[in-house]
């Protein structure tokens, strides 16, 4: 496994890697690797030849300094993971060298940030879409892989893909969970033992809610039903539970059978901000 710092550095390896006619996979992550991740390095080791993946922890995607702040940071631990998933390459940048100075540059997603993480959180996406450019320059892979978990930066990221012609593929891979139903993520590791308790609500009211559609309830009720179980719930703090399409994001008044559509929730559990997603019609 080789780890490098620059694109520089990168460049070469790219080379060799298009002279060999051989394929490049790419995970961005932000590192404190779990399951989630490995599952999208198994992905790409599995549909290309060379696996490299990226942990940066992108400033201009946080909306909360506390947040950024108290990102995990296991860059060894999560090296020695790499190494037994038998990475290729590890891309390791310091911020210095992806943002020498803070880009003016903003995208605007126009609906699509209008909503949910867009709404609560106002210039994450563009935080994402500069990140992932820039990743895309400096990577070129021919695959890159993300996953479902966080299904409106998906759809984000599928914009900046078509209207920026990077010329890629992108594999999503469904969200990986632990065996009680909470979705991976690195923030689940600053939770308390009772707030990683509570953390269950947010997959729980999504697997309530996904049966009561299906049984032909109304979505305004069991939306409204779901969020006084959110309220009684002192240590959560509910932002959106939605329902909506997976792709466009518009937001749904009702559910209608033969139309794509996904529950969306975010809410925060003591201080932690988590989010989850359940498709129901994929
Ligand atoms: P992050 O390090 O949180 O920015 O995540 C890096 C990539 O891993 C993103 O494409 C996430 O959507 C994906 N990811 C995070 N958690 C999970 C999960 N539980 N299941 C599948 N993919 C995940």
């Amino acid at each position: 496994m080789q780890v490098f710092k620059s694109g520089t550095e990168w460049q070469k390896s790219w080379l060799q890697a298009l002279k060999t006619n051989k394929t490049i996979g790419f995970v961005p992550t932000m590192g404190a690797l779990h399951k989630g991740h490995l599952e999208l390095i198994r992905a790409s080791k599995k549909s290309t030849d060379l696996t490299v993946v990226s942990i940066f922890v992108n400033p201009i995607q946080f909306t909360n300094q506390e947040d950024f702040e108290k990102y995990p940071v296991l860059t060894s631990q999560d090296l020695e993971l790499l190494q037994k998933e038998k990475v290729d390459f590890v891309f390791l940048p310091s911020q210095e060298s992806i943002y020498p100075e803070k880009p003016i540059l903003n995208f605007n997603f126009g609906n699509l940030e209008r909503v949910l993480e867009g709404e609560f959180r106002p210039g994450h996406f563009s935080g994402v879409g500069i990140i992932v450019s820039k990743l895309f320059n400096i990577i070129r892979p021919n695959i890159a892989f993300f996953g479902q978990k966080d299904l409106q930066q998906v759809a984000i990221i599928k914009k900046v893909v078509q209207d920026l012609s990077f010329p890629l593929k992108l594999h999503i891979v469904p969200t990986i969970r632990e065996k009680d139903g909470l979705a991976l993520s690195s923030r689940n590791m600053r939770l308390s033992v009772q707030e990683r308790e509570k953390a269950l609500i947010l997959y729980n009211s999504l697997e309530f809610a996904k049966n009561e559609l299906l049984t032909n309830k109304d979505w305004l009720a069991v939306r409204k039903q779901m969020m006084l179980s959110f309220e009684a719930e002192p240590l959560a703090k509910l932002e959106y539970f939605e329902l909506v399409h997976p792709e466009t994001f518009q937001v749904f008044e009702e559910f209608e059978r033969g139309k794509k559509s996904s529950i969306c929730v975010a809410s925060f559990i003591g201080n932690i901000r988590l989010i989850d997603n359940l498709p129901i019609i994929p």
